[in-house]
């Protein structure tokens, strides 16, 4: 079976609506002038972007996500967006559980659960983030981590929601800070996820299972780590803010 491929850009609380649609259609333009048709490109932005984006962008690999969604359904809950107003703007990925939604805003294991569940009743494919601090490595407990992360918050999922999702192995000591795991630390983790997915999940191919590498990727370092066996793409924040970062990170499949 042939390595699945996916770029996903993570543009965080960037870009104001003009900007949003200029940074699109240029990734768009790019996109509908190239043939690589094996890789699928994944744009998180922000809420308010949303709709526009979906309408825009008319390049078949180019998929729109969110960057999060509520716990709960419906209700008085405000300021939150929910899973079904985002299917109904024609959203069909959302990213769940991003360190920074885990350490700034206090989401915890089980608020990820309900959101994946939610997600995935929905037809939503959760992108879940998981990744260890500075401090969990140092202490040589970042496979342990990783492992309780997954199992509190996806891996209840039955064999056909799991094949559904998407897992970003992210690092947090490497996102946004210039430091990227080396390409052997990356894979490293990757095979442990991949290890962990096949103990839980038996009777399905894994490697049907995306999981991407997330942690200051950039155009130098994009090759040696998607090369890497388990890997199959990239969760890019700083970088996918530039056309020509994020397409020249696309071209190091
Ligand atoms: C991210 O936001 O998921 C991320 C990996 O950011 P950066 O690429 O900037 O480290």
């Amino acid at each position: 079976m042939e390595k699945i491929k996916i770029l996903a850009g993570n543009w965080k609380m960037n870009t104001n609506l003009q900007e949003g649609i200029e940074l699109a259609s240029a990734i768009n333009r790019h996109m509908n002038g190239i043939d690589n048709t094996n890789v699928k490109v994944i744009l998180a932005v922000p809420f308010t972007h949303l709709t526009e984006m979906v309408r825009l962008i008319d390049n078949k690999q180019i998929l729109i996500s969110a960057q999060n969604c509520a716990s709960e359904v419906s209700g008085a809950f405000t300021g939150e967006v929910s899973v079904k107003m985002l299917k109904s703007v024609g959203v069909n990925h959302c990213i769940i559980g991003h360190s920074e939604r885990r350490h700034i805003f206090g989401e915890t294991n089980e608020t990820l659960k309900a959101k994946v569940n939610l997600c995935l009743d929905n037809n939503i494919t959760p992108i879940f983030c998981c990744g260890e601090t500075l401090d969990v490595r140092e202490a040589d407990n970042h496979k342990a981590l990783i492992k309780e992360q997954l199992e509190a918050s996806l891996f209840h999922l039955s064999e056909e929601n799991i094949m559904q999702s998407i897992i970003a192995y992210e690092p947090v000591w490497a996102i946004g800070t210039g430091k990227t795991a080396s390409p052997r630390q990356a894979q490293e983790m990757h095979a442990w996820i991949r290890q962990l997915l096949k103990e839980k999940y038996s009777n399905i191919n894994v490697n049907k299972i995306p999981v991407l590498y997330g942690g200051s990727v950039k155009p130098q370092n994009a090759q040696e780590l998607f090369a890497c066996p388990d890997i199959n793409g990239g969760l890019v924040g700083g970088a996918s803010l530039d056309k020509d970062s994020f397409m020249n990170i696309f071209n190091a499949f």
